[in-house]
């Protein structure tokens, strides 16, 4: 254990349980709560390392909240799971897990000019290098870090996103070498990024594995000896043994969410969701049929029925899109948002069933108790459940469990 989570620093604190409380008298649900099971997580970190071929090790990915899932705690219990190493997306982000107290490998790639470099190779960050102008910067950063920079560098396959591009890998492996020859540096990974790894049997996957191998020589051939070689993100890691190299590199499967559905359910790949979201009803009222629910009157009653209200919405990471869609479970029964998700708020018609305000409502979890899934909201609104995790609002209270 070696990062250390502020307001609990020794992990054994229940925030679902007060002390002072009884244990048989549960605290009265907030208005909205994102409940993230860390034992789910080892769990899911324990499956993946499982699953990772000829001895690769595991990359956890933490970047953006760790998916909305809280970083700190789930860097923490990442890597008490074993996770061999940490990423993010952003520097802001490795520096925050070096300051909780992780000193394990972690590295981090989106970069823009000007970024803390010095900051990230003072606090033994691996950093990512994907063209001349951040090789430039990091070599430029290195007297005020006052050590060799640890660079991993990025070759784009055929995503067309990030890192350096097929003609230029040559240019760029060479002055890397000859910086590492200087004593500026250490080229500790080379690295790259699949397109279509969760569409089984794309076109683009065999090419893209070409490229990685004539990358990963072209840097052999200039001299470079890196550490890790890696380029399997979650569906990758679940479904592609050949793309597994040194490391594989999931984020979403960390926090047991299957990257589509396609490739099957969490279960079957040995994960399990860790994030539940729950509210309390912040009201229940009778009216009659033909009334108008929620902004621009979406939804009309077909009769006399029961309304809740569920106080949760767009500013809590409700997705608008889930108006008249998104599936919710509120006394016992799957019930669809009635109308818009407004900023605040939604509504849910209950037709006729009985419920008081404070009863709970489920958006999502495991789905083990009946409640629906991210993967459920997700059809609901036309995304991914990558999406629906990681746009949980700030203002939603993530609520950590099993942080033994
Ligand atoms: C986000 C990200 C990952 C993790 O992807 P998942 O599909 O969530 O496993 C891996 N590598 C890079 C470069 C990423 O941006």
């Amino acid at each position: 254990m070696n990062v250390h989570h502020a307001p609990n620093p020794v992990g054994t604190a229940r925030p679902a349980e007060p002390t002072g409380s009884p244990a048989h008298a549960p605290a009265p649900l907030p208005r909205v709560r994102a409940e993230v099971d860390l034992a789910a997580v080892r769990d899911n970190v324990r499956a993946l390392r499982g699953l990772a071929r000829g001895g690769a090790g595991v990359m956890a990915v933490v970047k953006a909240d760790a998916y909305g899932h809280g970083m700190l705690p789930c860097a923490r219990a990442a890597r008490r799971a074993g996770a061999d190493w940490l990423a993010t997306a952003t520097p802001e982000e490795a520096l925050a897990v070096r300051a909780a107290g992780d000193t394990g490998p972690l590295l981090c790639w989106l970069w823009t000019p000007g970024g803390p470099w010095a900051e990230a190779l003072a606090a033994d960050i691996d950093v990512s290098v994907g063209g001349a102008w951040a090789l430039r910067e990091v070599i430029g950063a290195v007297h005020a870090a006052g050590r060799p920079a640890r660079v991993q560098l990025k070759a784009d396959t055929g995503l067309g996103r990030g890192g350096c591009a097929p003609a230029d890998w040559p240019a760029l492996v060479t002055a890397a070498r000859a910086a590492e020859a200087e004593g500026l540096l250490r080229v500790t990974g080379v690295w790259s990024h699949l397109a279509c790894a969760d569409e089984p049997g794309h076109p683009s996957i065999p090419p893209q594995l070409e490229a990685f191998r004539v990358a990963l020589a072209e840097a052999e051939r200039a001299g470079l000896r890196p550490e890790v070689r890696h380029l399997a993100n979650s569906p990758a890691a679940l479904t592609l043994p050949g793309t597994h190299y040194d490391l594989i590199r999931p984020g979403l499967a960390v926090y047991g969410l299957s990257p589509a559905p396609e490739l099957g359910l969490p279960r079957e790949h040995g994960l399990r969701p860790a994030m539940t979201l729950r509210a309390a009803l912040a009201g229940v009222k009778r009216v009659p049929g033909g009334h108008g629910v929620g902004y621009g009157h979406h939804y009309v009653t077909p009769g006399e029925t029961t309304l809740a209200l569920v106080p949760a919405g767009y500013a809590d990471g409700v997705p608008r899109h889930a108006s008249g869609a998104g599936p919710v479970l509120v006394a016992g029964k799957w019930r669809t948002i009635a109308g818009r998700v407004a900023m605040d708020q939604f509504v849910v018609d209950l037709g006729g069933d009985p419920a008081e305000p404070g009863d709970e409502a489920v958006l999502f979890g495991p789905g083990d108790d009946g409640e629906p899934t991210a993967e459920d909201w997700a059809r609901a609104c036309g995304t991914i459940g990558y999406e629906i995790v990681t746009r949980i609002g700030a203002r939603v209270p993530r609520i950590h469990l099993n942080d033994d």
